[in-house]
């Protein structure tokens, strides 16, 4: 399990190798080039904002980190609910440069040290619960001295008006290697409990681990979307353009790097 999610890391930080044929030089000049003209998102995905020396999958960014990325965003382009996204992408309407907050799995420091810094920065967010890690004091299979957020927790969370909760399945597995009658059971379970107890439409699902293939098939989107969700995220560093699917939206995955690392991070995930 850690090394899975190491290797997704891995793999969402650097990108699969391109082997377009293209002299490297030119395909440079080429992202640059479509860089110029684009209109896109850019969906970030983040895990755990805190302060610990225990992080061997590299989930947390620290808060001091996170504030310095916010800064840079702000001044990059225009923040967007993960919500209002599958309409921009229907009507082909999306900014020059968009970007879009997310969390997977609903750690509580989404609540303690990331909510003041989305408030006092005014971006909104989406935070992707796992509903079989909320309130049962299970620990997260891949870090047993965490938990998720409480029902309340949550519940402070999505009343705060500025973050979003959307579905992560119920207990975290990787759809892509179940039956489809139990990848049914893990996404509708997830939309109920989460819906139930919060009072509101859940609409938006981020695939546990996130790459197609393994992770989630053709299969997975469309039971995500015969559940009822009006889009879902994957992992993959790329930007969300008008071509992209709305049952498998591109995030690039947050590490805890500086503003400037950032920056270039942002730059090159936009020029794909
Ligand atoms: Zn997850």
């Amino acid at each position: 399990m850690l090394s899975e999610i190491a290797n997704n890391r891995v793999r969402a930080t650097t990108g699969n190798a391109e082997c377009t044929g293209v002299p490297r030089v030119l395909r440079g000049t080429r992202r640059r080039f479509r860089g110029m003209f684009r209109r896109g998102v850019i969906v970030l995905v983040y895990h755990r904002i805190g302060s610990t020396a225990h992080d061997p999958d590299n989930l947390v960014v620290s808060p001091a980190r996170f504030a310095e990325q916010l800064d840079v965003l702000k001044r990059w382009g225009v923040g967007i609910p993960t919500r209002d996204l599958p309409a921009l992408l229907a009507q082909r309407r999306f900014p020059r440069r968009g970007y879009a907050i997310t969390f997977d799995d609903g750690y509580v420091d989404n609540l303690t040290c990331a909510k003041p810094l989305l408030e006092k920065a005014a971006t909104p967010a989406t935070v992707f619960v796992s509903s079989g890690f909320t309130s049962t004091g299970k620990p997260f299979p891949w870090d047993e001295s965490l938990t998720g957020m409480s029902r309340a927790q949550l519940r402070e969370i999505s009343d705060s008006g500025l973050i979003d909760i959307g579905g992560h399945t119920h207990n975290h597995p990787r759809l892509g290697e179940l039956q489809q009658e139990e990848q049914a059971r893990e996404i509708a379970q997830c939309k109920g409990e989460l819906e139930e107890f919060l009072g509101k439409k859940i609409s938006t699902f981020a695939y546990p681990f996130g790459w197609y293939g393994t992770d989630y098939t053709d299969t997975t989107k469309r039971l995500v979307s015969e559940a009822g969700y009006s889009c879902a995220f994957a992992v993959r560093p790329a930007p969300l353009v008008d071509e992209s699917d709305v049952y498998g939206m591109p995030r690039c995955w947050v590490a805890d790097w500086d503003g400037d690392e950032f920056a270039r991070r942002l730059s090159d995930w936009y020029s794909r």
